[in-house]
């Protein structure tokens, strides 16, 4: 099956052998080594050796990871302003809801980018202390553009949390220019391994702080930082998940890194939409604010969204529907994982089947 949704992702060979490796403990000193390698290969995505931000691994899917950075950092004796424009955006506003904390959501609509301006009268105010924004916003398909939003952040001293999820590794986070707080992602979306590990890269004198805000203990980014520099875990990891993201990681990096991979997922995304707008089908979003993960597509009258996924599934493919208000007026097509151009021709040749050429 190629997986054209979301994630989880087509896997390589390399990153299957990796699943195939011999049992181990995660008490034991191969555990901590292979621990400490994917934290470097992981920081080494974006920053340089001589950084102020670590990684900290969890077992969890994506949401575990957005949900342990604010956890851990968004204050109990402060305020998150959350910007949203779709699903994931208003999931992290529940998250805070749930955790009790003070939180507020400056809502846009799902198909406009954020406003600046409006985060800036709003920062004015005085009382906002965090930020937390989604960086690729998956439900339409948006890369939200986070220069200005962090450029803001910056000049009113509020500390930003960026949900990178379906970016991290395939579109560029600036850790130098944006000085984020805490990015959240995980191993299963552009970096092409698979669902169960998920990380956080966050400023390493927060980590280390005294105090936490942490509402959970599993989700305590702390906890895990202290064990982890030394390789450990305070509990039980997916082992397995780890060997698999490294062989991930290393397969990342031999091919290039996230420019690469960005170029690839690129050529992919222009193949499909030069291709579906000869069937009239057109993108939900100028492609200019898309990112290159996933691109969200307007159902045209002639075609319903099940029938699509349906005969497209039995050719082993798997495509995504529409969220929420979204539902059953688009579908979306994301190019992340092992897919060859051999495979997207044969996709196309579907699409022409399915909507009669
Ligand atoms: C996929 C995704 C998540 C996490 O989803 P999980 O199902 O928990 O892995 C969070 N945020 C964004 C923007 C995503 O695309």
């Amino acid at each position: 099956m190629i997986l054209l949704n979301p994630g989880p992702v087509t896997l390589s060979q390399s990153v299957r052998n990796a699943l195939n490796g011999d049992d181990l403990c995660h008490r034991e000193p191969e555990f901590a080594a292979m621990t400490k390698r994917i934290c470097q290969k992981l920081e080494a995505v974006y920053l340089t050796t001589q950084t102020e931000y670590k990684s900290v691994l969890l077992t969890t899917s994506g949401s575990g990871a957005v949900e342990a950075m604010l956890s851990t950092f968004s204050p109990s004796d402060g305020k998150t302003l959350v910007l949203c424009n779709g699903v994931y955006g208003e999931r992290m506003v529940t998250m805070l809801q749930r955790q009790s904390k003070p939180v507020e959501a400056l809502m846009n609509e799902w198909c406009s980018p954020l406003c600046p301006l409006k985060l800036e009268e709003r920062l004015a105010l005085g009382d906002i202390t965090h930020v937390a924004v989604v960086h690729h916003e998956t439900t339409t398909g948006r890369l939200n553009e986070l220069s200005a939003i962090a450029a803001i952040c910056l000049r009113y001293g509020a500390k930003l949390m960026i949900d990178a999820v379906s970016s991290f590794g395939a579109e560029w986070i600036d850790f130098d220019s944006w000085q984020p707080l805490a990015v959240a992602a995980t191993a299963n979306k552009c970096l092409h391994s698979i669902p169960g590990v998920a990380f956080v890269i966050a400023r390493e004198l927060a980590l280390q702080q005294q105090k936490s805000a942490a509402t959970t203990l599993y989700l305590d980014l702390q906890l895990y930082y202290r064990e982890q520099r030394q390789g450990w875990s305070p509990f039980t990891q997916a082992v397995q998940g780890f060997m698999a993201l490294e062989a991930a990681l290393d397969e990342f990096h031999q091919l290039g890194g996230w420019q690469a991979r960005r170029e690839s997922y690129q050529r992919r995304g222009e193949m499909i939409s030069s291709h579906l707008a000869t069937h009239n089908i057109q993108p939900l979003l100028n492609l200019t604010e898309s990112s290159c993960v996933l691109r969200t597509y307007v159902l045209s009258d002639t075609i319903e969204y099940h029938i699509l996924h349906d005969e497209l599934k039995k050719a082993g493919f798997t495509i995504y529907a529409g969220q929420g208000q979204l539902g059953g007026k688009v579908f979306r097509v994301a190019v992340m994982g092992a897919i060859s151009d051999f495979e997207i021709q044969h996709l196309l040749m579907l699409f022409d089947k399915v909507m009669g050429c």
